[in-house]
């Protein structure tokens, strides 16, 4: 199924497809390569078959605009609710990690949610691209469609002593 892309950036904004003004008119920049937009939010008709969506003003196609939006959306989401639903399955669950947060599908209120911020791993540095604190407790949260976390920043946040 072609994913459409339906969330944009208005003014710095991640704004749906529905709250701007159709056409050229929308104002909105691709949240991958920042080229501007037009608007599709047309009424579906036997001709015209798609849900509304965003297309770049030139034409041109924008592999990674979709997984970008749907990246920013998750922050946002996370940002606002300061909560996550920790995963059912923990692929190398240590239990006698006692600093361990996770607990199946447990749901986590943090008190600070902070965005791409620099962490120090023994002697290097990774980029979350969340970082959760409860009290003194971190959790890092990388977003993943069809990028996951390669297996050098894995070894760098398992040397660096995290609740993991
Ligand atoms: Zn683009």
């Amino acid at each position: 199924m072609e994913k459409l892309l339906t969330y944009a950036l208005k003014n710095g904004v991640l704004t749906h497809v529905l709250d701007v003004p159709n056409g050229k008119e929308c104002g909105c920049l691709c949240p991958k390569c920042l080229e501007p937009l037009v608007a599709k939010a047309n009424i579906k008709t036997e001709k015209y078959k798609k849900e509304p969506h965003f297309a770049h003003s030139s034409g041109s196609d924008c592999p990674g605009a979709y997984e970008s939006a749907l990246h920013l959306l998750a922050k946002k989401v996370l940002r606002e609710t300061k909560q996550i639903q920790l995963p059912d399955f923990h692929f190398d669950y240590d239990i006698g990690n006692k600093d361990s947060l996770f607990n199946s599908l447990n749901i986590m209120d943090f008190e600070w949610v902070l965005e791409e911020q620099k962490v120090k791993t023994g002697e290097e540095y990774i980029v979350a691209d969340v970082e959760c604190r409860k009290g003194e407790r971190k959790l890092f949260v990388e977003f993943a469609h069809t990028h996951f976390v390669d297996s050098d920043k894995k070894r760098k946040i398992k040397n660096g002593n995290f609740s993991l």
